[in-house]
């Protein structure tokens, strides 16, 4: 299984949206942008809304059916470690791989020794293309990598063959998912990792590394644009230099587990993946879940009622649903709208208060993060949420593909 040039991860809570995901897609496709769909949920989301893998494959089958989609698509089990992977090997053929939690950890010295000797061969002074300064390699930062990262990737290792001996090889797309830490990883560090993914024979298609600056669930980046795009350029050029030196899978490619809507990045990530002819998968979730919100606040009457009952509830309910977002999140509370001016808004005030349109006044990234770990309180309401998506459907849909096509695949794939 060969995972396209280019991919695009969605996310959708309460699979209801697979239809209008995919239809950004066609739009692409249409402009003559070929992105596959990846449906992608995690361990932590099926927990919070109560639902298995396979509700994530039958939503996947029925909207490729239904929109007769010829091209191939997949289905993530995203972030999963050795506690969570069974439950989702039937249901899956995209694996994320995550061993953020072993990242720091050092493996028995004997394994270090043995993964320098076979790497001193590059100490000294490495050119690379694509790199403007030469880089410097000595066997002290080979080893201080090699401590850093190479439990963690025996550990994907482990986790790979697992998947393998259930479903066959060849037969998924592996990712190997490192975005969960808090320290970024350099672009030599990756040439390391890579050199250890190669060593454990793991086909990895896609890597997701943790880059610099925050990446908060469903607002912009917050960072250095320079700096993250100085980076974003390096792993790419490392990437291309792997493949060569380590006999990698070819089509590997940076996966960029966004947490949705990272807009001022996206200029710098069309420009790099075209200067190298790179591939991408692009990692959105909450993104959709926002748009199914800012639908039902746009149809106005019990559509706008449903909204703000979820934003009461999630201000309520503020340290509990933040809580396992903690680190990917960052509300000021103090800019957070009192319930009951919220319950006074109009169905404009609303949409526009949560819709992420950096140039309107009335944008408020408080509210919209609140929002988007409130979804447990949908979830909640049970079929009084899903009638609601199904009676507002087509103004939904609207939303969720306009804000895939306009404001995600223009900007980076176009
Ligand atoms: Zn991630």
């Amino acid at each position: 299984m060969r995972l396209e040039k280019y991919s695009f991860g969605v996310g959708d809570r309460f699979a209801h949206q697979g239809k209008a995901q995919l239809n950004a897609m066609i739009k692409a496709k249409q402009l003559g942008i070929d992105i596959v769909p990846v449906w992608n949920k995690s361990y932590r989301e099926h927990s919070i809304v109560h639902t298995k893998p396979d509700s994530v494959r039958n939503e996947a089958d029925t909207a490729v059916k239904e929109l007769s989609w010829q091209n191939s698509y997949y289905v993530d089990a995203d972030h999963i470690n050795m506690s969570n992977v069974d439950a989702f090997v039937d249901a899956s053929d995209f694996f994320t791989i995550d061993v953020a939690d072993y990242i720091g950890k050092q493996s028995p010295a004997k394994d270090i020794e043995v993964f320098v000797e076979k790497y001193k061969k590059y100490i000294g002074t490495l050119n690379i293309e694509g790199i403007n300064e030469a880089i410097e390699i000595t066997e002290e930062l080979i080893t201080k990598i090699a401590s850093k990262v190479l439990l963690a990737v025996q550990q994907a290792g482990k986790l790979y063959r697992h998947i393998e001996s259930k479903k066959g090889n060849g037969d998924f797309v592996t990712e190997v998912s490192m975005d969960e830490t808090d320290l970024a990883q350099t672009p030599i560090e990756m040439f390391f990792i890579l050199a250890a993914i190669a060593d454990e024979n793991i086909p990895a298609q896609t890597i997701a590394p943790k880059f610099t600056g925050r990446f908060n669930k469903g607002v912009d980046y917050v960072g250095d644009v320079a700096q993250f795009e100085k980076e974003f350029n390096e792993d790419l050029a490392i990437i291309a230099f792997a493949i060569k030196e380590f006999g990698l899978p070819d089509n590997l490619k940076l996966s960029i587990h966004s947490g949705s809507d990272k807009f001022s990045i996206y200029a710098p990530i069309n420009k790099a993946i075209k200067k190298f002819n790179a591939g991408l998968h692009l990692k959105t979730a909450g993104t959709t879940w926002l748009e199914e919100i800012i639908g039902l606040a746009a149809a106005g009457e019990q559509g706008l009622e449903i909204a703000k009952n979820i934003y009461e509830n999630a201000y309520q309910r503020f340290d509990e649903l933040c809580g396992p977002y903690a680190t990917v999140i960052d509300i000021d509370k103090a800019k957070l709208p009192s319930i009951d001016e919220v319950n006074s808004w109009t169905s404009p005030q609303f949409k526009n208060a949560v819709t992420h349109n950096l140039s309107c006044p009335e944008y408020n990234l408080n509210v919209r993060q609140l929002l988007h770990v409130g979804y447990k309180v949908a979830s909640e309401m049970g079929n009084k949420y899903i009638d609601a998506l199904e009676k507002y459907e087509d103004i939904i849909a609207e939303h969720v593909t306009e804000n895939i096509f306009e404001r995600h695949i223009k900007q980076i794939f176009l």
